[in-house]
């Protein structure tokens, strides 16, 4: 059988396209008030990152904020060899228990929470199975079927074991957890909340440095400090679920909060005429195959905003409409059907 791959790295675009609203509209708002603005720009974590802000004073703030992004890139890189992510999936390949910091523990303790609440959608055990579709690499492909229910026997948050390690200076010395496997074969992924943490982290720490108006966009997860200098909220753009349209179907308001989005034209390959993105079915390994093309959330905190739009990106409207409904804090879930429809769930 001919088989004819395609890929596009469609990543940047559509951090383009959550962006690109968002810069016109304060773009234009600058050249009314001619007030200060600057984005700064970079890549991490393998895609662009930006923040804009209204202060001068801020400058130092922001520019420590990259050096925090670059450390917190070497605690969640599943790829870096330097990292702590990487160093931990050795050690439990190898069979050991492992000691981890403050984040990547807090980080670990968040997706196990997670992936309890959502029965398993959201799995942070699924890095042998990502590994075999190879998303992130020069020939991603659909793998062998007997291979990857052999990946999928390695994965479930229940094999994984968190003992919190508790000491009195805790600032000091950073004190994290020991984490260990009952199964040397099993990957830990964060890949579903990484972003979404790191965000959070920056803000907290922009916010402790005096800054208390700016947008960060972290490769489509969106976090804003306070609201724009004229009191209004930041206008975020969710993209059209469409193949190279730079176009979007509807803007959401954001102070204070994330907005975060999952969805199929975010990185993904095309096999035989059909397309594969990156969000897979735990109990089947396989991209989720649904109604849903994105589901953007829109939450106080960036790391859960991050897994809550992948677990609901897996599960579908119904559970997010019940999650959104009994959630004590505010929360807003907007869903874009692959037919163009949208459907909305907000509690505020
Ligand atoms: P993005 O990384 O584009 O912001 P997501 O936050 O939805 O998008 O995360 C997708 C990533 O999460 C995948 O690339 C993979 O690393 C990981 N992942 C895939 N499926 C799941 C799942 N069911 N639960 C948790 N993480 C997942
Ligand atoms: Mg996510």
């Amino acid at each position: 059988m001919k088989t004819e791959k395609k890929r596009y790295k469609i990543k940047e675009f559509s951090t383009f396209f959550l962006a690109l609203p968002v810069l016109f509209c304060l773009l234009f708002c600058n050249g009314c008030s001619k007030s200060f603005q600057k984005t700064v720009t970079t890549f991490a974590c393998d895609t662009v990152v930006t923040i804009t802000y209204y202060d001068k004073k801020d400058e130092k703030a922001v520019n420590d904020a990259l050096s925090y992004l670059s450390e917190l890139e070497l605690v969640f890189s599943r790829t870096k060899e330097n990292s702590e992510l990487y160093a931990l999936n050795e050690a439990l390949h190898k069979g050991e228990d492992f000691v981890v910091g403050k984040d990547l523990y807090q980080a670990l303790v968040m997706s196990y929470e997670a992936a309890k609440e959502s029965d398993g959608a959201f799995d942070f055990t699924l890095g042998n199975v990502s590994d075999l579709w190879n998303f992130t690499g020069e020939t991603p492909h659909v793998p062998d079927a007997a291979v990857l229910a052999e990946a999928l026997s390695h994965t479930g948050c229940e094999k994984i074991h968190l003992e919190g390690i508790f000491v009195t200076d805790a600032e000091e010395s950073n004190p994290g957890g020991i984490v260990s496997s009952e199964d040397a074969s099993l990957s830990v992924d964060l890949g579903g909340m990484a972003k979404g943490y790191m965000g959070q982290k920056l803000k907290e720490q922009l916010m402790e440095a005096g800054v208390t108006s700016a947008l960060l966009n972290l490769g489509g997860n969106v976090v804003a400090i306070g609201k724009k200098p004229d009191g209004t909220k930041f206008q975020i753009g969710i993209a059209k679920p469409e193949k190279d349209s730079s176009e979007y179907v509807s803007t959401v308001g954001i102070a204070n909060e994330a907005a975060v989005t999952s969805g199929i034209y975010q990185r993904y390959f095309e096999e035989n005429g059909k397309w594969y993105h990156h969000i897979l079915d735990p109990k089947t390994g396989v991209p989720v195959e649904s109604d849903v093309a994105s589901v953007t959330v829109i939450y106080r905190d960036s790391g859960m905003a991050d897994i809550l739009s992948t677990t609901m990106f897996v599960t579908g409207p119904d559970y997010a409409e019940t999650y959104v409904k009994n959630c004590p804090q505010d929360i807003t879930v907007i869903y874009v059907m692959k037919d163009g429809s949208l459907k909305e769930f907000s509690n505020k």
